[in-house]
């Protein structure tokens, strides 16, 4: 098979299957003969190891990955590059393609079913319109998997990556830092695509903790709080939260007192210690107030 990133090449393999890039599934292909040899390499595929891929697209990763890892399992929701994909993986055994929805597909079951025994990692270059959920759902099911390589929107990575208790930061930024340590490992030029989406985009990695960063009772309350915080971002915490969470000011303030944050702080100036912080004192607080 000629190099897949070969623009030619792909146009060619396209034109021969009747192909049309879909806007609405995030169809932009790597054409850039760097970019997936270098993200394949850092994404911790190797001996041992197998990958979960999202969206192989006509294969251009895949290939990458399937050089160095054991194993690759790629879902790919677009019936249309099936056919496409059979063409393009032909030489390599160890691929699976899977025509589903990232979002749909068991991945519990597939990692068990598929890597008995492997060390999991996530490598894909995602679809833009789903990059938030794909993430959050990779982190929040607690999958065993080691890391999460992604190429995404330069915004979106600029977002995940920074630090919290800055202007950049989102919730997002808060939720991800509870699962993972995120880091950009290079940017990727919107030239480095056909067709070139609008914005330039950059790869990044999530490296799954073992233990999380702080202890909370109730999680669901801590993003509760970080959604609530961000959705209102320039609003104070004590406005944003209360109006969020349906508990009145007066309570709030009582239980922000409890734990040291002020009343008067914004969503940008607080850590995940701050959040986690919040999360347990409006627990306890309500738990002692509704309980009397
Ligand atoms: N990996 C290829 C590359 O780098 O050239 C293609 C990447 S393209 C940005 C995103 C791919 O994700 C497309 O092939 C698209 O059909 C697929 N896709 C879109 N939504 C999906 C979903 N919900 N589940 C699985 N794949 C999806």
């Amino acid at each position: 098979m000629e190099r897949l990133s070969d623009i030619g090449t792909i146009k060619s393999i396209l034109s021969r299957h009747g192909f049309s890039f879909s806007k609405a599934l995030g169809q932009n292909f790597l054409v850039n003969p760097n970019v997936c040899p270098e993200m394949a390499r850092l994404s911790g595929a190797g001996a041992g190891v197998g990958v979960i891929e999202v969206g192989p697209g006509i294969g251009v990763l895949t290939v990458e990955l399937a050089k160095l890892a054991d194993k690759v399992v790629s879902i790919e929701l677009d019936k249309r590059l099936l056919p496409v994909l059979d063409e393009t993986l032909a030489d390599f055994g160890n691929v699976k393609v899977i025509n589903g929805d990232v979002m749909e597909v068991d991945l519990k079951k597939l990692i068990e079913d598929e890597f008995p025994g492997m060390d999991v990692v996530v490598c894909a270059n995602l679809p833009y319109y789903i990059t938030s959920p794909v993430i959050m759902r990779l982190l929040e099911e607690r999958l065993p998997i080691n890391s999460i390589t992604v190429m995404v929107q330069k915004e979106a990575a600029e977002r995940i990556t920074a630090p919290l208790g800055t202007r950049k930061a989102g919730a997002v930024t808060a939720s991800v830092s509870y699962y993972a340590e995120a880091k950009t490992l290079f940017k990727v030029s919107a030239g480095s695509f056909m067709p070139p989406p609008k914005v330039d985009s950059a790869v990044i990695r999530l490296d799954i903790r073992k233990t999380q960063p702080v202890r909370v009772e109730d999680e669901k309350l801590m993003f509760a709080v970080i959604r609530a915080s961000f959705a209102q971002r320039r609003k104070t915490i004590l406005n944003s939260i209360s109006n969020s969470l349906g508990i009145s000011k007066s309570q709030l303030s009582e239980a922000l007192g409890e734990c040291g944050v002020s009343p008067t702080a914004r969503a940008e100036n607080l850590t995940l210690e701050d959040f986690a912080a919040i999360a347990e004192s409006v627990r306890s607080y309500l738990a002692r107030t509704q309980g009397k």
